[in-house]
């Protein structure tokens, strides 16, 4: 008895299972490949397995962690002065800080304490701060024009070279 799918000797009783809608008599090994068919005597056994295809399409992976590290770098550091910068443009827009709370959907103690340099402001808080004042919160020129580069920030180049007059 030859297994119909490797043509190996099949030792013991073969496998019949369905792959690629054939119905093939393999070894033991090869029964994997295929869907096994049940025998009518076995009334309500095991349930049906799910189809298995043989060399189907990859299973997709897992969508990968974004290299943030990586990212982070390229944006660069927060400013040291990122409260100056962040009142210096507020009173430049004639914005009271409740108004540029309003801007961002935050309260105003927040964009108060920001502007203390009592709250460092996180990634998302400090994109928010530089799209509706149009500043720059980050440190080094260098890596403001990097990170303008197609990575979806907010930061066009425009607005840099604006910002840089
Ligand atoms: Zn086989």
């Amino acid at each position: 008895m030859q297994c119909e799918l490797c043509g190996g000797e099949i030792r013991g009783a073969p496998r019949t299972v369905h792959i690629e809608g054939a119905e093939l008599r393999v070894c033991v090994p090869c029964s994997k490949y295929g869907t096994e068919v049940q025998k009518p005597r076995a009334s309500t056994g095991s349930p049906p397995q799910p189809p298995r295809k043989m060399g189907g399409p990859p299973v997709p992976q897992p969508v990968q962690r974004r290299r943030r590290d990586l990212f982070d770098r390229m944006e660069g550091d927060l400013a040291e002065d990122y409260a100056d910068r962040i009142r210096r443009a507020r009173v430049a827009k004639g914005w009271t800080e409740k108004q540029l709370a309003l801007e961002i959907m935050q309260k105003e103690l927040l964009i108060k304490k920001v502007e203390k340099g009592d709250l460092v402001p996180e990634e998302e808080l400090r994109k928010k701060l530089e799209e509706v004042l149009g500043i720059s919160l980050i440190e080094s020129a260098e890596s403001e024009v990097k990170s303008s580069k197609g990575k979806g920030m907010t930061t066009t180049l425009g607005d840099i070279i604006s910002i840089k007059k």
